[in-house]
């Protein structure tokens, strides 16, 4: 892609634009998109992914945030009938707007890195209507977004997406494929919502309170970061040994902490 735009790359807007053409391709082909997909994508910035996107022929929703990169957009892409451009918060977006099928909306972006967890819960919210996801993380969080239990990077975020989806760690990319480079290496994560949950809680709600209140102090046994949700005979009763620290469980053990705690929640906290 030539560069004929003067546009400064914003620090608070989390812009490292990919300039590597091996990595754009790379990228693009792990999301293999088809003329009759349906994709977003977030952060579309200067175009590097939303080029091959729209070339793909699907159809292509993007939300951008910063209001001087909508006139580049638009003057690049802006005549193409497959292309449509929302101007906003992707955070504040609302995923429904887009009149998605059921298990149909592709997601892709190279994330600002200081939004991306918010924005992965954002959508987990929508997750009925959502495909699959590809994003560039910075690389420690999709380390943390692929581990497992035993481990320093296992916990609230591997956990609640790994709830929602299946996680495949695709591959690194250094910082010399963006401009301006980033000070962290990345990664390419790809994101499955589950047809159907394997480990289906009671209630979401307090398997989020479990998990939070479990790693809030993580090197603390569960009997202990828990007194205030449940007892050890109840964390016993659900089959969790209440000597162990919260990063000893696997996914399934925690749900059934959180579906024990839903036979008496407790008040809720502030
Ligand atoms: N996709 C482009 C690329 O790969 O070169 C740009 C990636 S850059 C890391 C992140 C992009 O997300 C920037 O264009 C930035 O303006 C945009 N952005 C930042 N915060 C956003 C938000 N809350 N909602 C939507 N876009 C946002």
């Amino acid at each position: 892609m030539t560069e004929h735009y003067q546009h400064r790359a914003r620090k608070r807007f989390g812009q490292n634009f990919l300039h590597d053409a091996g990595v754009i391709d790379r990228i693009l082909r792990s999301i293999h998109a088809k003329p009759e997909d349906r994709l977003l994508e977030i952060g579309p910035g200067q175009g590097a992914l939303t080029q091959g996107l729209l070339a793909s022929g699907a159809q292509l929703d993007v939300v951008e945030l910063d209001k001087d990169l909508i006139p580049i957009l638009n003057q690049q892409f802006g005549g193409k009938s497959n292309f449509i451009l929302h101007q906003g918060d992707a955070l504040k977006f609302d995923f429904t707007s887009l009149n998605a099928a059921p298990n149909s909306l592709r997601v892709v972006g190279n994330l600002p890195y200081n939004i991306s967890t918010p924005l992965i819960f954002h959508l987990l919210n929508n997750a009925g209507i959502i495909r699959d996801m590809h994003f560039m993380l910075q690389k420690e969080v999709v380390e943390r977004l692929a581990a497992g239990p035993g481990g320093g990077d296992w916990g609230r975020l591997s956990i609640m997406v790994q709830y929602h989806c299946r996680v495949e760690h695709l591959f690194n990319v250094g910082p010399g494929a963006f401009n301006p480079p980033p000070k962290v290496d990345s990664a390419i994560v790809r994101l499955v919502p589950h047809a159907v949950l394997p480990h289906p809680a009671k209630d979401h709600k307090l398997l989020e309170r479990v998990v939070r209140e479990a790693f809030n102090q993580r090197r603390k046994t569960l009997r202990n970061t828990l007194k205030a949700l449940l007892s050890n005979a109840e964390i016993e009763a659900a089959g969790v040994d209440g000597s162990l620290r919260p990063e000893q469980l696997d996914l399934a053990a925690f749900v059934r902490l959180a579906d024990q705690l839903a036979i008496q929640p407790p008040p809720v906290a502030d």
